[in-house]
């Protein structure tokens, strides 16, 4: 199990900025690893199915719907956030999103 927390894990670019968990990326040997940021629990890209790296069950995903406005209040988008989980090694997220404004760059 050495190798695997070796894996140099960096934030994956371009994430909207109203996500409350930035994911992040690793690779080795051509497999693809994510976690949320800041979290230990680590999902191992097989195919199309990612599994826990601590106890192989399939990772679920939450959605969560955030209400974001691009400046102005009368604009608010309902934003997804697909928030993944392992459903035996970490509690199930919320789902209530938050209300955000994002400034205008
Ligand atoms: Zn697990």
């Amino acid at each position: 199990m050495s190798n695997i927390y070796n894996l140099e894990f960096k934030t994956i670019e371009n994430q909207p900025k109203w996500l409350d968990n930035i994911m992040e990326i690793a690779e080795r040997d051509g497999v693809i690893y994510h976690r949320k940021k800041g979290n230990s629990i680590i999902y191992i890209k097989e195919k199309e199915r990612y599994s826990c790296m601590e106890c192989d069950v399939t990772i679920n995903i939450v959605e969560r719907k955030h209400n974001v406005s691009y400046g102005l209040p009368i604009n608010i988008n309902v934003e997804v956030e697909e928030v993944p989980y392992c459903p035996n090694c970490e509690e199930k997220p919320n789902d209530s999103g938050k209300f955000i404004i994002l400034k205008k760059d």
